[in-house]
């Protein structure tokens, strides 16, 4: 999509600290890290959020919850664990409208956020 600037990492438009691709998904660091890791992981394909996904997804998103668990056991998180969670819609203060899954760790995180 022309104006989402997730697209345009993916297209390599914008630079982004990629950790992570393949030809369905990428991962790379936020920008504004809440935490010693805050990675994003999202489809490559242009989806703005969780209510656009449909059946034909259901590997795609197994898949993201495969590659976050892969890029965690690599950088040691196996063990103290992580948050993985997408914000969906204004009450969640989505920004993006581009479908992203935060993996955050490395401290202790609250819940519930707030
Ligand atoms: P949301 O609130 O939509 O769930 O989170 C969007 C996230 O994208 C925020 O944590 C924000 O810091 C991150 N972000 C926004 N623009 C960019 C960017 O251009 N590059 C990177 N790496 N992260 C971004
Ligand atoms: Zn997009």
């Amino acid at each position: 999509m022309q104006d989402c600037i997730f697209c345009k990492i993916v297209k390599k438009e914008i630079a982004a600290e990629v950790i992570f691709e393949d030809e369905q998904v990428l991962v790379f660091k936020d920008i504004k890290p809440v935490a010693p890791t805050h990675l994003l992981l999202i489809p490559k394909k242009h989806v703005p959020t969780l209510f656009d996904l449909d059946e034909s997804d259901s590997g795609l998103i197994g898949h993201i919850h495969q590659v976050a668990i892969k890029v965690a056991q690599e950088m040691g998180l196996s063990n103290s664990g992580l948050r993985l969670v997408s914000n969906c819609g204004r009450d969640a203060g989505q920004m993006v409208y581009h479908l992203h899954y935060h993996l955050i760790a490395g401290r202790p995180l609250q819940w519930p956020p707030g």
